[in-house]
């Protein structure tokens, strides 16, 4: 897969467990933003998976052995919901030419791209601890995180950064299911009527 932007969303991880589960050797290539910690320990987790950087992507391309697609869209869960992409279905069968310079040339950018390590890595600050050591047992922290995003935002502006805020009101389902805790930003089932792991929940309460 070549995507210069990456989000692991919760229903593509899945898939991609799914597929490492079946002993299939996934390769993402990938170029911008960095992986959050979640994305980056959900990956960490799956056998078969190399996992590739490089600065200048701009490619959008997925392939197995037998079908790719080249299109204008991101493995990103925005563009898929939000965006208007085209792009060409190519079989290996009928369109052998095209495919195999498509492959030379990803196994070309490989080449040049940096292979990222994908050790778990464990948070080194923890916003729970520090607020409760300042602020005394069970008083909520000052800053949370967006439970799609998980960019840091104020604890009581509800668990939803204003991006994906907007997109989530336009369904207001508040048990549609996120992957990030509110509190601690750890990877877990959430949503804006649990936004919590139950860590944070039995510590902060609602
Ligand atoms: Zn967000
Ligand atoms: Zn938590």
């Amino acid at each position: 897969m070549v995507s210069p932007y990456l989000q692991i969303s919760k229903t593509f991880f899945e898939r991609l467990k799914d597929a490492a589960a079946k002993s299939v050797e996934i390769k993402i290539i990938y170029g911008k933003d960095e992986l959050k910690p979640n994305e980056r320990n959900s990956l960490a987790e799956l056998k078969n998976l190399e996992l590739y950087y490089f600065e200048n992507l701009h490619a959008k391309c997925y392939f197995n052995e037998t079908e790719m697609v080249i299109t204008s869209m991101n493995m990103y869960e925005f563009s898929e919901k939000n965006n208007r992409e085209m792009g060409v279905h190519i079989t290996k069968e009928k369109d052998a030419g095209i495919f195999e310079k498509a492959v030379a040339e990803t196994h070309s950018i490989i080449q040049s791209s940096e292979l990222i390590g994908l050790a778990k890595t464990k948070r080194n600050f923890s916003p729970i601890a520090k607020d409760v050591k300042s602020n005394g047992q069970g008083k909520k922290p000052k800053r949370g995180y967006c439970i799609r995003c998980e960019e840091r935002i104020p604890y009581d502006m509800g668990p939803y950064c204003l991006n994906c805020f907007s997109v989530w009101s336009q369904y207001e389902n508040p048990e549609y299911e996120e992957s990030v805790c509110h509190g601690c930003g750890e990877f877990e089932v959430t949503s804006m009527e649990k936004p919590l792991c139950y860590d944070c929940y039995k510590q902060f309460g609602k």
